[in-house]
């Protein structure tokens, strides 16, 4: 079908499976049934039973792969379960490289399940391709990366590391959680596959848990297609509808997220008992320019470290309209401590040498008005102070 219009703004809203052609509605119903009746023996719709396909979902998947550019989409009941079925294309004996701030859960997945399987990992500071290109052996089969990667908001070149990955023959895979392809799309950049935890940005209301993962080769679809059906996470159709809704509104969201956080880090940078801003917006930030070629701009994530004559409990408990929880992403501004939360399950000595230090605070930073965000924050530094 030809495309009535040329950006990202107007595919976030008509991109896909529009509507619906039965009753005119605007929006794909939610297709909440489990089978489909038969025309005939051995004559089906073209749907059979909802794991291997919903008419819901299938929207979805076919939204997301047309926003970040690539093949095929696939919707997972959780960005963990998207990781999981990307790793499923793995066997016993190949080694999958991680960057070195990848997601915890990430982390999780590889060391504790994957393991028994004989998969192996290895953690690499991606930032530094030399390096990487050294720690390629032959048993390395893809290389993982998050850009911006949390929770230090670390930097690596998605075209670089693509590039390296297309000369080994090894495939490149991007969690694009942070950025979403409003902001950044890893394909165009000569990635191989794109993941995200949608329960992030793409839902955007902090009312859903979901996963989705694009391809750039209908090799790599048909492979995902056959995990997706045979091992099973996928999307329920309510909840493929309500992301499909969520994912209408990303791009004036994501313009007000990253209005509001330019704002915010540069707030922080000035403050005196801030002691480190971790924010890819800020000039002085690792990697500015490469993330200037390859996303719009920063995004809304933040870290940041206090001086150590502030203690980080009263910072906490003193926070009034900021929550204190996991996750990101949604219009409501949260705060989290990776060292005891999303960064929990990596070993202290990891976090150390990695820089997650029991300071750090990471800021999702929400479409709040900017100076009640920014009031909440200086009342809560000024308390936790230690005179
Ligand atoms: C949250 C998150 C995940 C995991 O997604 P879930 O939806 O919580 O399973 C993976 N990667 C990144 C970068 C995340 O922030």
């Amino acid at each position: 079908m030809d495309k009535v219009y040329k950006e990202i703004e107007s595919a976030l809203i008509h991109g896909g499976i529009y509507g619906d052609k039965t009753t005119g509605s605007v929006n794909v119903p939610i297709y909440q049934t489990s089978t489909y009746e038969q025309l005939a023996l051995g004559k089906n719709t073209g749907w059979e039973y909802s794991r291997t396909g919903n008419p819901t979902r299938a929207a979805l998947e076919a939204l997301i792969a047309e926003l970040e550019k690539g093949v095929a989409g696939f919707a997972f009941g959780s960005g963990m379960a998207a990781i999981t079925a990307v790793l499923s294309l793995f066997k016993s004996g190949d080694k999958i490289i991680i960057s070195s701030n990848v997601y915890g859960g990430t982390f999780r997945v590889l060391d504790k399940v994957f393991k028994n399987f004989e998969i192996k990992y290895s953690i690499e500071d991606t930032t530094n391709l030399e390096k990487l290109e050294k720690s390629l052996s032959p048993d390395v089969k893809a290389i993982l990366i998050e850009s911006p990667a949390n929770p230090l908001l670390t930097i690596t070149d998605i075209a670089k590391v693509s590039e390296l990955a297309k000369k080994h023959n090894i495939l490149s895979i991007v969690d694009n959680t942070f950025m979403t392809p409003y902001l950044q799309q890893p394909i165009t950049l000569g990635a191989d596959i794109v993941i995200h935890s949608a329960t992030k940005y793409l839902g955007g209301h902090s009312d859903l848990v979901a996963g989705l993962v694009v391809v750039n080769s209908d090799k790599l679809a048909e492979k995902l297609a056959f995990i997706q059906n045979a091992t099973g996470g996928i999307l329920g159709p309510f909840d493929s509808f309500l992301l499909i809704r969520g994912i209408k509104t990303l791009g004036v969201r994501m313009d007000r997220h990253v209005d509001n956080a330019e704002k915010l880090a540069n707030y922080l940078l000035n403050h005196p008992l801030v002691k480190n801003v971790y924010y890819p917006g800020l000039a002085s930030a690792q990697g500015y320019e490469v993330n200037k070629s390859q996303a719009k701009n920063g995004g809304a994530m933040i870290s940041f470290e206090l001086k150590e004559n502030c203690n980080i409990k009263t910072f906490f408990s003193e926070l009034k309209l900021i929550a204190l929880a996991e996750s990101l992403g949604g219009v409501e501004s949260l705060v989290c401590h990776p060292a005891t939360m999303t960064h929990a399950s990596i070993p202290y000595e990891i976090r150390q040498k990695v820089g997650i230090t029991d300071g750090l605070i990471r800021l999702s930073v929400g479409i709040e008005n900017v100076n009640d965000l920014q009031n909440d924050l200086e009342q809560a530094i000024s308390k936790s102070e230690e005179k």
